[in-house]
């Protein structure tokens, strides 16, 4: 196939044991996941089902590459969250069909631009400038699921500069990893690819230049990386 301009690369993470790498089709995310996130943002967390968003999967950064200070904000907020990729996806699936698209899981972070986010909820605008911005979407190495499967007891947590940010148990997410991919399916036709952003717990705060976080849920490779 000719192209008129050099087609753009295909987005890829690498997988822990594994040469061959995972490749990106599409980033969704999970807005809402945790009960003490959702009360903490002013919420109540059993009133509405999962707020889906997405960024493109350009915006995402493997685990090691520094993330530059992003434009149009003085308020950029990290969001801890498990990550799971899928193998295969396709519409409405059932519960059990959707826990067997999974490829498997990792670490990431939702950067969110809360000063835009703010101002977009105020005005009941669209959240694409506040969440899909370049270098939103840092990601650790991914584990196969035959290696990982979340439990109710498996810590999540984010440390910046070596101070405990965010800790919680997967056990506190409101909607699980295969309640999810079952309501996403009725938006979207999933493919293989396809990754999922599944929500963040308590203690979002902003990060400035010279930051090094790390993000670390048991049983997976964790995320490291420096704000420049
Ligand atoms: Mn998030």
């Amino acid at each position: 196939m000719d192209y008129v301009i050099s087609p753009p690369p295909q987005v890829s993470v690498p997988v822990v044991g594994l040469d061959a790498r995972f490749p990106v089709h599409r980033v969704y995310c999970v807005g809402r996941n945790y009960a003490d996130h959702v009360a903490e943002m002013g919420g109540d967390p059993k009133s509405e089902p999962p707020v889906f968003f997405s960024k493109p999967a350009s915006a995402l950064v493997t685990d090691g590459e520094a993330v530059r200070y992003p434009q149009a904000t003085s308020d950029l907020h990290h969001e801890v969250e498990l990550v799971v990729a899928l193998a295969s996806g396709r519409r409405d699936l059932t519960l059990a069909e959707a826990a067997a698209c999974v490829y498997g899981y990792g670490v990431g972070i939702d950067f969110t631009r809360r000063d835009l986010q703010s101002i977009a909820k105020k005005h009941g605008r669209p959240w694409d400038t506040a969440k899909g911005f370049d270098q939103s979407a840092p990601l650790s190495a991914l584990t196969p699921k035959a290696n990982f499967a979340p439990s109710t007891d498996t810590p999540i947590c984010l440390t910046v500069n070596d101070e405990l940010r965010q800790s919680a148990l997967l056990g506190q997410m409101i909607w699980s990893v295969a309640e999810i991919i079952e309501q996403l399916s009725r938006l979207f036709e999933l493919k293989a690819g396809d990754i999922i952003y599944t929500g963040t717990p308590a203690g979002v705060a902003a990060v400035v230049k010279g930051d090094k976080l790390c993000g670390e849920i048991a049983g997976l490779n964790s995320l490291n990386f420096d704000i420049i």
